[in-house]
């Protein structure tokens, strides 16, 4: 997909609040996501994020019919008058990024009638509760990042902490999509078994060692066929676009169950995602080379190596994790930064990820969400979760305040939010994905 009009960063918006140079949404942007209005019984609704509001698609083409016309524009809004994005994402690139221009065209501030027609389309974004953006019938995350994977080893086997598939094949295992929830819901922390090195047995109760990780996820659209495959020359056309993930985890209960089948409780009892599905088409100005391998690792095998992903598979995408403490928050103090990371890091791009998932002929369907596992960078201040970051609690982090913490505790809220930046780009946003931990259930 060449640039087109919609990235052009003088391009502003009549909705003003889009056009502030710090908003995560400016007309550039145009996230697609799913709300309802607070108060209101109404079924969820689909919008595209614009400034500081909502802009309501299907009350934008009962409002203005003729700003959304043409084959493939008029499909794509028929597919969002529906309480989640999975038809919109199954037609695949063309009608979303024709619906997307369309949009930017409506909101152009150079349009002299659009506000007067279209006004009545926007709500605060203060009125509306954000909803996951899918249906959400699969889920599967991965373990993309070599440096969280090496950092993890190390912990768990020191003396064998890169296991010797890792450079050949994109580790992942299926996850549980009932437990995925949009930002700003409380995650009550796990009850478990535990069993710690010196332990003679394992323990019930709540998880000692609650974690976060922070990830991106690929929104599968257009689908596979049960038994086809996904070269990755067309794996590109089946994402619809991206948002983050907090894949939240027990450690101790990992540790304990993890072997031989691999993440089971310790990963399923709640994972957050941010509201808004960025486009691949608003990601374009941020495409990167793929990891580029060191000196001595395999190339990939064949099926996942082309020209075109290892100079244009990766995003620039700058994630940030940020706590707060119930303390800090009754101080008024704001989430504070404790890393900040580069999905460039990763060492597998999302197509190969996807290309991956489907060699064997398995059918990934529109709305599934595939994570690509912990973003961590080669540098301390890079690591994705607490984990790494305390080294398994042995390095706790201090807070605002003096307050230290080896894993989560209740009351802390997380917060990962990221952005996209680069020379003659707008830059974007992605928004949050929020929650605080609540205490376990009492028993
Ligand atoms: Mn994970």
């Amino acid at each position: 997909v060449p640039l087109d009009a919609t990235h052009h960063p003088d391009r502003q918006s009549w909705v003003t609040s889009a056009n502030a140079l710090e908003s995560e949404f400016p007309i550039q942007n145009l996230p697609f996501g799913v709300f309802r209005r607070l108060g209101s019984a109404e079924s969820p609704r689909v919008g595209v994020a614009i400034g500081e509001c909502v802009f309501d698609i299907a009350v934008a083409a009962r409002l203005a019919p003729q700003r959304f016309t043409g084959e493939a524009v008029g499909t794509a809004v028929a597919a969002c008058a529906h309480d989640a994005l999975n038809a919109l994402m199954a037609l695949g690139r063309e009608p979303a990024r024709k619906l997307r221009a369309a949009i930017a065209d409506a909101l152009d501030a150079s349009d002299a009638d659009a506000e007067g027609e279209l006004a009545a389309a926007l709500v605060p974004m203060t009125d509306v509760k954000l909803l996951l953006p899918a249906h959400i019938g699969d889920y599967t995350d991965f373990y993309a990042s070599v440096y969280h994977a090496t950092n993890v080893g190390s912990m768990f086997r020191p003396d064998n902490a890169l296991l010797p598939n890792y450079k050949y094949v994109p580790i992942g295992y299926h996850g549980r999509a009932s437990s995925m929830v949009p930002t700003d819901t409380p995650v009550q922390r796990p009850v478990g078994q535990r069993k710690g090195p010196n332990d003679l047995e394992p323990t019930v109760g709540p998880s000692r060692s609650l974690d976060y990780e922070c990830e991106v996820g690929v929104f599968i659209g257009r689908g596979n066929t049960l038994g086809d495959t996904i070269p990755l020359t067309d794996a590109e056309q089946h994402m619809f676009g991206l948002c983050l993930v907090n894949d939240w985890s027990a450690r101790d209960v990992q540790a304990w169950e993890y072997q031989p089948l691999g993440p089971f409780l310790a990963k399923n009892f709640a994972t957050t995602l941010s509201p808004w599905v960025v486009t691949m088409d608003a990601l374009e100005p941020f495409r990167a080379p793929a990891f580029s391998r060191p000196d001595g690792d395999p190339a990939p095998l064949p099926y996942l190596s082309t020209p075109e992903n290892e100079a244009r598979g990766g995003v620039n995408i700058t994630l940030e994790v940020r706590l707060q403490s119930s303390a800090m928050r009754a101080r008024g103090e704001p989430p504070e930064p404790v890393s900040r990371t580069s999905f460039t890091h990763m060492y597998w791009t999302l197509a190969q990820l996807v290309t991956h998932h489907a060699m064997g002929g398995c059918n990934l369907r529109a709305g599934d969400l595939l994570a690509s596992g912990t973003v961590s960078g080669p540098t301390k201040g890079e690591r994705g979760c607490m984990l790494e970051l305390t080294w398994r609690g042995a390095e706790p982090l201090t807070l605002p305040g003096g307050e230290t913490r080896a894993f989560l505790e209740d009351g802390d809220v997380v917060e990962l939010a990221a952005w996209c930046e680069a020379p003659g780009a707008r830059r974007i946003g992605f928004g949050t994905a929020r929650g605080v931990v609540l205490a376990a259930a009492s028993s």
